[in-house]
Parts: C-alpha cells; sequence; structure tokens
C-alpha cells in the first residue's frame, strides 16, 4: 500500500471508531489536506484519486456524522476500485436514537414564536397539515413543507409544488432524471476537443460583451491552471458579477472549439472552496419547472439530501436487506441524488427500484388475500351443458379462448369470488367469453352486469350478447342437453345514458325484481337507482377506461359478486402479474382464424397524395376509412394538422362527392356516439377523427386507417387504432404519416410495419417509454413507478419472490420490525386501507 493511501486508511479508521466526529485528525480530517496531497502527488497517484480525496474531505466538517460516514464509505470503495490491495473497512453508521418529532424543524408553528420561518410557513394557507401522513418510525419534520428550509420562500415553495413538492420528505423522492458525468478531470493543455470534463483554475480576466446588438448579453472569462488557459464564455451576463480575477473555480462541461481554439460555453462552475454539487462529479440534472434553475435545485437537495437521509427511518429491516443485498435506504437517497460513481448509482437505483416493485406486490398479495377471505356463490356446470353453449356460437373457440374459459368456469365453480383480468390482443374474442361466463351464472338464476366505456361499444356488445345468449339454436342435431333454456331476449337490456326515462324505469324495476338476467350499459350501471335482486357476476370491458372505485361500485352492487375484466391493453406477462397481482390473469394470444394482417405502412408526407387515391378505390369497393388527427385545434404548432380544419379541407378539396363525417373530444358524449353510429351505419365514408375513437368499436366495413402526425403517438395507441380496421374479411390497410419525412425513421414507426403482433409491440414501447405513458395511473391501483424499469425481469422476480416469503411468514406485518414497512405500505396502496378494486 502506498504511503498516502495508508495514511488515510488510518485516519478513516479512526474516524470511524470515533463515530465520525471528525477528531482523527487534530482540528479536523480537512487539516490534512495539504500535506496529504503533496505526498500523493509525489508517490504519482492518479490526479483523479488526488481530486476525489480532496473535494471529499475539503467539506467533512459541515457533514453529519451519518453523511461523513457516506463520504468516507463512498471514497474508499472508489479508492478501492483503483487499488486492488486496499483493506476492506466497515463504514458503519449506528442510527441515531430516535428524534423528537420537534427537535430540529418546527413541525407545525408554534403559537407564540415568529421567526422568520415560520411566518412564512403560516402565511401559506394551502399548505398541507403535515401531521396526517406522518408514520410512526420517521420525524415529523420530514413531512415539513419545503418552506421551512433557508432560502425556500413562499414563492419558491409554489414553484416547487408544481414539480410535485410540498415536503422535506417529497424533495427526498425527486429523484434526477439524468445524470452529468464530469468526474473526469485534466489539466488545461490536456483537454481535447468535445469530451466532457472538469477542469479547476484561477480566473484571470472576466469581462461582459453585448451581441447582436445588445440583444444579448455574454460573459467571457479566462482560466489558467498552469498548464495552460482557456476561454469560456457564457450567455449570462450576471456570472461576470460573481467572478473575480484570482478567484478558484472548478468547471465542468463540454469542450467546444471557436476560431481554432478550445474553449467552453456555458460551462457549470462553483468556487472551489465550496463543496462542489455541479461540477467535478456525477452531477445531477433533475425535473424542472420555469423559475428556478438547476444550479439553486441542486443546492436545495443537497442541503436536505444530506441532513435528511440519514433520518428517514428504512421500512425494510435488516435481514430483508441483506437476503435481497440491497444497500440501506439512506444510502440510496444519498447516492441517487449525488452519486460518488456510477456503481454506487446503480445501487441506489436498484433499491428504491426494488421498493416499488416489493411494496406494490406485497399490496397486491394482501389484497388479494382480503378477496380470498371471502366466499361467493359456486356456479358449476356440467360438461354436456357447455359443449351445447358452445355448439350454438356461430364459430368455434380458439384455444386461447377455450383455456380463458376453462380457467374462468373454474373461477365461477369455486365458491370463491373471481378475480380474474383477460387480457387479449383487438379482436382476439373476449367478448365470447364474457358471453359464456354469463350464461353459466344466469343459468343459476343469476343476474350479471356487463360494463363498457361508451354507449356505442355497450350498444355493439348489447347487440352481441342478444345474439349469442338469445339467438336461435343453430344446431339442430341437439341432444336433451342442448334444450337447455338460453335467455329470453327480453331478459338481456341495454342501460346507457341515451335510454328514454320510461324504459329507465321498467328496466330499473326489472333488475331489481330479477325479471332482467343481463344488463348492458355504460356508466349508467354505477348510478344509485340501479339495484340488482341477485347479482352475481360483473364484467368490465376496456377496464382501463375506468377507475379503481367505478369498478368497486358495480361490484358493491352484488354481494361478493365474481369479477372479470377485460383489457386489449396487451402487457408483459411479469408486469402484468405485478400491476395486476391481485387479479388472476388469463391471456388469449391467439387471433381467430382467417384474420388477415393489417398491411401497414410508413408514407412521407409528400406522398399524402397516394393515400387518398387508396381512400377513394376503397370507398368505390363499398368499404369505408378513418383519418386520424393528434390535436383538435390548430395550435401554435403549425404542422400539426387538426382535425376540425382538416375534415373541412378534406370535404371541400379532396373528397368532395364523399361523405366527410368529424368526431372529436370535444363532442359532448351523445353527438360522439351518434356519429359513430352513423358512421357503422355508413352514413359517412370517411371519418376524420382525433384518438377518441380508438376504443374498441368494430366497423367491420372498414378497411383504412389513416394516421397523420404518426410520429406523436405512442406504439400502443397506434396499435389499438389500427385495430380499428381489419375486422372484417376484406384486406385492410393501416398508412402512417409523419409530420416531417425525418420522422420517417422513427422507431415506433416501423416496428408498426414489422408486426401486427400486440405483445411484441407493447414490449418495445415498455422499452422505449417506461410502464407510466403504457398503464397510465388509473388502472393500476398504485402510484406511478418511478424507478422501477418493467422491462427489468430480473428486479421484478427477486422483488416478487421477497414479498412472497415475507408475506408467507407475517402476512398481518404483525412483527414490530414490520411496522414502518405496513404503515409505508398503507400510505402508497392508493385507497389506503381497504378494498382497491
Ligand atoms: P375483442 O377481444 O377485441 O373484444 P371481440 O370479442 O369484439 O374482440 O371479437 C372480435 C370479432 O371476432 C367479433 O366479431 C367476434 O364475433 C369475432 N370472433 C370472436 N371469437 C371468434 C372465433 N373464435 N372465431 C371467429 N370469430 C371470432
Ligand atoms: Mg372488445
Amino acid at each position: 500500500m502506498k504511503p498516502s493511501l495508508d495514511k488515510l486508511y488510518k485516519f478513516f479508521k479512526l474516524e470511524a471508531e470515533r463515530s465520525y466526529d471528525n477528531h482523527a485528525v487534530m482540528g479536523g480530517l480537512e487539516r490534512m489536506l495539504d500535506r496529504w496531497e503533496a505526498e500523493a502527488r509525489a508517490e504519482a497517484l492518479p490526479e483523479e484519486i488526488v481530486q476525489a480525496v480532496v473535494t471529499r474531505i475539503r467539506d467533512y466538517s459541515h457533514l453529519t456524522p451519518k453523511s461523513r460516514a457516506e463520504a468516507l464509505d463512498g471514497l474508499w470503495r472508489r479508492l478501492q476500485r483503483s487499488f486492488s490491495d486496499l483493506p476492506v473497512l466497515a463504514f458503519d453508521f449506528q442510527e441515531p436514537p430516535p428524534q423528537s418529532p420537534t427537535e430540529d424543524l418546527p413541525e407545525q408553528p408554534g403559537p407564540e414564536t415568529s421567526t422568520r420561518k415560520e411566518v412564512l410557513h403560516r402565511r401559506k394557507p394551502t399548505s398541507p397539515a403535515p401531521v396526517e401522513m406522518r408514520s410512526p418510525g420517521e420525524p415529523a419534520a420530514l413531512y415539513a413543507p419545503v418552506s421551512v428550509l433557508d432560502g425556500i420562500g413562499p414563492r419558491h415553495a409554489q414553484t416547487l409544488e408544481r414539480l410535485g413538492i410540498r415536503t422535506l420528505r417529497d424533495m427526498l423522492y425527486h429523484f434526477p432524471r439524468r445524470y452529468d458525468d464530469y468526474t473526469r478531470m485534466k489539466p488545461i493543455n490536456r483537454l481535447e476537443y468535445g469530451e466532457e470534463v472538469t477542469v479547476i483554475g484561477t480566473v484571470q480576466n472576466v469581462s461582459t460583451r453585448s451581441l447582436k446588438g445588445g440583444q444579448l448579453k455574454l460573459t467571457e472569462a479566462i482560466i489558467s491552471d498552469g498548464s495552460g488557459a482557456l476561454r469560456v464564455t457564457w450567455f449570462n451576463p450576471w456570472i461576470a458579477k460573481s467572478l473575480q480575477s484570482g478567484d478558484q473555480i472548478v468547471l465542468s462541461g463540454k469542450t467546444d472549439q471557436y476560431l481554432g481554439r478550445l474553449v467552453m460555453s456555458n460551462p457549470e462552475w462553483e468556487p472551489l472552496e465550496q463543496q462542489q454539487l455541479s461540477t467535478n462529479r456525477i452531477v445531477p440534472v433533475y425535473p424542472l419547472t420555469a423559475k428556478i434553475t438547476q444550479r439553486w435545485l441542486r443546492q436545495q437537495m443537497h442541503q436536505v439530501v444530506s441532513y435528511w437521509a440519514g433520518r428517514v427511518q428504512d421500512p425494510l429491516p435488516q435481514a430483508l436487506r441483506q437476503s435481497a443485498e440491497l444497500v440501506p435506504l439512506y444510502t440510496a437517497l444519498l447516492q441517487i441524488h449525488f452519486p460518488d460513481s456510477w456503481d454506487d448509482l446503480e445501487r441506489a437505483i436498484h433499491r428504491l427500484a426494488f421498493d416499488e416493485i416489493f411494496l406494490l406486490q406485497l399490496g397486491a398479495l394482501r389484497q388479494k388475500r382480503a378477496w380470498q377471505a371471502r366466499t361467493a356463490h359456486p356456479y358449476p356446470v356440467e360438461d354436456d351443458w357447455l359443449q351445447a353453449q358452445l355448439d350454438r356460437l356461430p364459430f368455434s373457440l380458439t384455444n386461447a379462448q377455450l383455456n380463458t374459459l376453462r380457467d374462468v368456469r373454474q373461477d365461477l365453480a369455486s365458491g370463491f369470488p373471481m378475480n380474474r383480468l383477460i387480457q387479449g390482443d383487438v379482436g382476439s374474442g373476449k367478448t365470447a367469453v364474457a358471453a359464456l361466463a354469463i350464461a353459466i351464472v344466469t343459468s343459476h338464476a343469476a343476474q350479471a352486469a356487463f360494463m363498457a366505456p361508451t354507449s356505442i361499444l355497450a350498444e355493439q356488445h348489447y347487440i352481441n350478447l342478444q345474439k349469442l345468449l338469445a339467438g336461435q339454436d343453430a344446431s339442430s342435431e341437439t341432444g336433451s342437453q342442448a334444450a337447455s333454456p338460453a335467455l329470453d331476449p327480453a331478459q338481456i337490456r341495454l342501460l346507457i345514458g341515451a335510454t328514454p326515462e320510461a324504459e329507465k324505469r321498467e328496466i330499473l324495476a326489472g333488475l331489481s325484481d330479477g325479471s332482467i338476467k343481463v344488463i348492458i350499459g355504460t356508466h349508467a350501471l354505477l348510478e344509485d337507482p340501479v339495484s340488482f335482486a341477485n347479482l352475481q357476476l360483473a364484467v368490465v370491458d376496456e377496464q382501463h377506461r375506468f377507475g379503481v372505485e367505478q369498478r368497486a361500485t358495480l361490484r358493491s352492487k352484488g354481494d361478493n359478486p365474481h369479477l372479470m375484466v377485460m383489457t386489449a391493453t396487451p402487457i408483459p406477462r411479469s408486469l402484468a402479474l405485478t400491476v395486476y397481482g391481485d387479479l388472476d390473469l388469463s391471456v388469449i394470444d391467439e387471433m381467430p382464424p382467417g384474420r388477415l394482417p393489417v398491411s401497414t405502412h410508413v408514407l412521407m408526407p409528400r406522398e399524402r397524395e397516394r393515400s387518398y387515391v387508396l381512400i377513394r378505390n376503397q370507398v368505390e369497393l363499398g368499404r369505408q376509412a378513418f383519418i386520424i388527427y393528434p390535436l383538435i385545434e390548430e395550435s401554435e404548432n403549425s404542422e400539426t394538422l387538426a382535425a376540425v380544419e382538416e375534415q373541412q379541407r378534406l370535404q371541400s378539396e379532396i373528397f368532395p362527392r364523399l361523405k366527410v363525417g368529424l368526431l372529436h373530444g370535444r363532442m359532448p358524449p351523445e353527438e360522439k356516439d351518434q356519429v359513430m353510429t352513423d358512421f357503422r351505419d355508413g352514413a359517412y365514408h370517411i371519418l376524420v377523427s382525433t384518438t377518441v375513437v380508438e376504443v374498441g368499436v368494430d366497423v367491420s366495413n372498414a378497411t383504412v386507417m389513416l394516421i397523420e402526425g404518426a410520429n406523436r403517438f405512442g406504439l400502443a395507441q397506434l396499435h389499438q387504432l389500427r385495430g380499428r380496421v381489419g375486422r372484417g374479411a376484406d384486406k385492410a390497410y393501416c398508412l402512417l404519416i409523419p409530420d416531417s419525412p425525418d420522422q420517417a425513421e422513427n422507431d415506433r414507426l416501423r416496428a408498426m410495419t414489422e408486426t401486427n403482433d400486440g405483445f411484441i409491440l407493447a414490449e418495445r414501447d415498455l422499452e422505449q417509454r417506461g410502464p407510466g405513458q403504457f398503464l397510465g395511473t388509473r388502472q393500476s391501483g398504485y402510484a406511478d413507478l418511478q424507478l422501477a424499469n418493467i422491462t427489468d425481469v430480473h428486479l421484478i422476480e427477486k422483488a416478487r419472490q421477497h414479498a412472497q416469503a415475507l408475506f408467507e411468514q407475517d402476512p398481518e406485518l404483525s412483527q414490530p420490525e414490520y411496522a414502518l414497512l405496513a404503515e409505508t405500505l398503507k400510505r402508497s396502496w392508493r385507497g389506503g386501507k381497504g378494498d382497491i378494486s
């Protein structure tokens, strides 16, 4: 071991033994720096190492003991990576005894005292009462509003609120969106063009200049470090006020070229004597909003993180952390904001992402258990009876449909309430399976409800279910079983907003006296006056269109009814098991035979005319077309073609002899339904629409889906839109026109031309955009996953396994070491304690 490193080893070890009181060196660790630096250089230690030590130790005295432990730990690990002969050093830190809540920061303003902060605090009437959310193991002050911080007044507090930050704890959980790597430090004479680098030097000269007739002010400085001089410019006149000749500063940024010389434009900079947050390290880059800067936010963050990260109690007990190989929560919080190395950052993200999945999974397991504790009416059916029902259908089920039906049949017979998600791509035939579930339940004289998000969809289901459940028995040579009574058409009804009052009253009566067996409808089913004699099965179609509460409302209209939710959003199994961990899952991963894939092409904007020709030809063959636009009205962005204006243009200039309809989201729901119905009934040849058309409406006569501004849509959305065509027997086309030619190379558009398989597209979408976009927040029953990368199957599996193990051992989380975990879980499950579905 080099003597300089041995010295560090001794000092650090001593510090750890002294619980980081900064007395390992007389006068504080900083005191050793000058001599150590000289020694290290003499031993030819790499410059990055010297700088890493110097920058970490320089502000050591300002840190809390816990942060000191962190700093030494990070530093030592970095050294160990460079020098394999270094011994292991453990920088444990004893958690401080529990804080009295008011010790550090006022939880609420005291009535008498009136320090500046408290006055500010009191002036903010909208600030949430921090006490409510407090969890037992954490100091209440963590839930104090950010305005208790020095340097955050009411105005900044308001700005931060726009980022979702109200409390100190929110700040801890406001994670960087990316990081700049400024860990490479170089002398000026060794800089190369285009590298991201850190330079330390002395300011030689500062001046400001006006450019472009005074519109732009430029600050220019010359920095030298003994090896050379570097010209640096900022488009910011204020910097000139804070820089002076002779100042020692640290600069981080990308080197550029100007008039043949290396320069730096708009680098980050900090005084050398200050702790470096924006330079000379892996620098966090936060999501921002107007009126605050990265630099400012970093400073506030550092204030909060270095003091508070160590005061957040870790909800995961040590034993669990160890077996899951996770860093402690305080380490994770420190390192995700101000990482010492990429490895430390990775470990931090891993830990925090683990928490997200782990909590999600644990919540789902508990929810599932709560459901399983209930009983439901069993609805067994005979094989012969079921076969007779299958024979009655106009088609034979695919294997995937049959498998799903088998799951459903088992659930219904089990005596426990079914909670099943049926997942299947658009057109995979989910409705037929639902129809059979309804047939099973109603054959036992119980009632079923089928809820869809729009009137037109409800109507479509109504027509289909009439056919499937009350239609004439097609087969003639059936035996006695087939004589089992199909439903009478009058026992199947439709309830939507537009249902006339008199009919509505009649339906309500029929539902509550039990004479109506099957009701199909929209949100109208959720209304108060709707009550059932014996609701035993609730089916929810396109379930992501409904909130968690709406599903719960429908369920509450029966006594523990069986629940079947259907979605056409195909998500990978690992994700489904986690996000819908409280539901059982059946996947219909096969299309009915004879479906032609939709022929998909990306066209250049200038080739638009070709798509019009195709539409004209298809219309001549008696088919119909959709044309989709991304926005309703012309926005500032002139390239965005707007549905409203385009409909007029298309009608008058392009298709004067055809009927062009218009559908958009700002229309009242009845009007939307009317337009859709008219289109289905053939009143328009072409329907110009925004994405409101994406929900599963069947217009089997439509064969063209033209999507303008296609680069603006997500993959899942494009796939849903494409699913609107190709539902009949005719060959169908999907044409994607991006805003500009260079967007034609767009990955998503290419993916669309490569496959018609929704699951493959879903995985691509997840890789590209993360689950938040894909799922929305409504359907998951859980706040967004911030960090967990849902394509990280390894992480998900690990978190699931640990959740499962813990759940089996202590499902109530009743042991004391799980108290905080139980509390955290309660907070993170939307809807809190009870039923979430
Ligand atoms: P989705 O899963 O998108 O809700 P639907 O249930 O609306 O799909 O079915 C799409 C179309 O496919 C319907 O017209 C339906 O009658 C038809 N269909 C469903 N199952 C089969 C099958 N096994 N064979 C042939 N056609 C089927
Ligand atoms: Mg459907």
